[in-house]
Order: structure tokens, then sequence, then C-alpha cells
């Protein structure tokens, strides 16, 4: 008999709630834990908020994206299930949209403080800063990656704005660290900043109520985008995410893990072997595609047979040039350009 632990051992998660709560109601998931959902105009058409009892108020983590339905159902909760406790604190995963967009309309109104990583809120000043001038950089950027004049026309539509989710970035904030150790509702929640899908996105852990805050970072049945934008075109962040999953590694196998997107599951450590798996399998699939030299747009072509409308288009070539850009800083392939600036990649 196995003196192991019981184990996931690479099965399948499980789910301990069905279904996520309607759209405007909480769902407590530990002793003064609660799961909010935002709706997203996307086909994730969804986003998980927690709301954490603090004393006599509240810390909310991430805001749901700047529209009209998640500001009513803000309304709806702050004067339902979240009345009689003053929201204290603002704790923000990381910056995108559906996460940050409502950060300054509930600071406002609830005149609670904001609480993020340092990096995350000067990416946020920089990309909302850079949302007109963006375009023409971004049209060039997918031009030097090849793709053909029928999607740089479809792309040349694509705004993509920033701006459109998140109106307006708060000047003020207390910055988290890695390691941090928060008081939350009598329990101690300790920071594990983790890059790769942003450039240093805050989860929270906390021992005593075996929960892992984990925003965008892991995710049950989705892979969390990891991409090269024309503002940062040498980055490596498959990488960086790839080193960021071993942070992960040592915490408790009972753990709940509580993401953005998607239902709370356990088997934490079996998420984190196939989340790798699927990397390792892609890193294989974008170098076999360079035994000829190719394009990004080319690779494209070979991980994502299916067609893909604009947005996709976008997020898919950004994803292909972060594998690209892993294997270039290891060696295992050459970057070339040719006259007219455009850039190939072959295996060495
Ligand atoms: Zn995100």
């Amino acid at each position: 008999m196995s003196t192991e632990a019981p184990r996931h051992a690479g099965g399948p998660l499980l789910y301990p709630f069905a279904a996520g709560p309607a759209h405007g109601t909480v769902t407590p998931v530990a002793p003064g834990v609660h799961w909010l959902r935002m709706p997203l105009p996307f086909r994730l058409d969804h986003i998980n908020l927690w709301l954490l009892e603090d004393g006599d108020g509240w810390t909310i983590i991430d805001t749901g994206l700047a529209t009209g339905p998640a500001r009513e159902v803000w309304a709806a909760v702050l004067a339902g299930p979240m009345r009689g406790r003053p929201v204290r604190r603002l704790l923000v995963t990381h910056f995108h949209p559906d996460h940050f967009g409502l950060a300054a309309w509930l600071m406002e109104r609830c005149g609670c403080e904001l609480w993020m990583a340092a990096a995350e809120h000067a990416i946020a000043v920089v990309v909302l800063a850079d949302d007109a001038g963006s375009h023409a950089a971004r049209q060039a950027f997918f031009r030097r990656h090849g793709l053909d004049r029928e999607r740089l026309e479809l792309t040349d539509t694509w705004r993509g704005s920033y701006r459109d989710g998140v109106p307006e970035v708060p000047s003020q904030f207390v910055a988290l660290r890695d390691q941090q150790v928060l008081r939350i509702g009598g329990h101690d929640w300790r920071v594990i900043t983790a890059t790769g899908h942003s450039p240093d996105h805050v989860t929270l852990h906390c021992q005593a109520l075996g929960l892992l805050i984990s925003g965008d970072q892991i995710l049950p049945q989705i892979t969390p985008h990891i991409g090269v934008w024309h503002t940062a075109p040498e980055a490596d962040p498959v990488r960086g995410y790839l080193h960021s999953l071993a942070r992960f590694e040592d915490l408790p196998p009972a753990t709940l893990v509580l993401p953005a997107h998607g239902l709370p599951f356990t088997g934490l450590a079996p998420r984190l072997e196939a989340v790798a798996a699927h990397h390792a399998r892609r890193l294989e699939i974008v170098a076999n595609a360079c035994t000829a030299p190719s394009t990004a747009t080319g690779v494209l072509d070979v991980l994502f047979r299916r067609r893909l409308d604009v947005h996709q288009i976008v997020f898919a070539l950004g994803e292909t040039i972060a594998h690209l850009n892993y294997l270039c800083a290891d060696g295992a392939l050459a970057r070339s350009s040719d006259a007219a600036g455009v850039q190939r990649y072959t295996r060495t």
C-alpha cells in the first residue's frame, strides 16, 4: 500500500461548486470569503471576483470591466449582500481591464484604498497613455511579422482600446510586494507574485483557509494569454510564466484554487503540470514549423488552423511571437530580416 498522501496524480480536477453565482448574488466559498461574478461582453462571458470580510468592512479582489452592466451588478451587490460593511480596500491582481477597469469608479464610490503591485500600476499608466499613438506602431509590428494584406486590413480596423475598459488609472495606490503577508478578516494572506500573463501578477494564498486566489495566472480549463506586443517586441513572457509556475508547486494538495475565470477547483499540482506540458508541446510545434525559414504569421497558421476573427488574430499572433522569442533566447531558432524588414525564424 502506498504511504503517499492522496493526490490527483494528473487526474481530472475536482470542482466543489457546480456553477457560479447568478449575477448580482454572492456564493460563500469559505468562512468570510464570498464569490461574485461580473458579466463580460466577450466569448469569455464572466470574471470571478472575491469579497473578503475584513473586520467591520470588506476587502474586494478585482473589479470587472468598466461597462454599464458591471456597474449595475456592483450597485446591486453593494446595496444587497455587502450592505452594512464599508469597502475598505480594493486589491487588484493585475492591470488587465476585466480586473482593473472599475478601480477609479469603486474608489470614488466606496472611498476605499487601492492595493496593487507597482509594476502593474506602472504598465497601466503606460498603456493608457499609449492608447492613441499605438495603432501605427502595432500595424508596423504585424507587418514585420509577415501578416498578409488581407489580415493587415482587418487588424487596421481593430482598435482594442485599453481606455474603453479602463477609463481612468487611479494615481494613488498602496504597493504590494511578493511574499508580503496581509491580515484580512483574521487570517494571514501571503502575496505570491508571478509573471508571464502580466508583469507582476498578484495571487493570494491563505494557509489557514486552504485557499489560493489565482487571478488569471492559473485557470482550470483555459491557459492564460501570454503574448508579445509591439511595445516590448523582444520580451520573453513564456519563460517568465513557466518559471512562475514553480512558485505554486509547494502549496498543499488540498488547496482550493479560486481562479478569475471558470470554477474553483482542487488539483493545483496536476493543473500546473498540464499547463507546463501545454507550453512544451506548443514550443515543439513552433520549432518544427521553422524547419524552413518562416515568419511568425507562417507559424501562426500552423498553430491555429481554424479561421480566426480579428481579435483572435491579434492575440494569437502575440502568443506565437512569445513562443518564438522563447526559442530564439534559447538558441533553438535564429531570426533574420529581409530587405523589407520582414522577420523570419529558422531552426539552428
Ligand atoms: Zn489577465
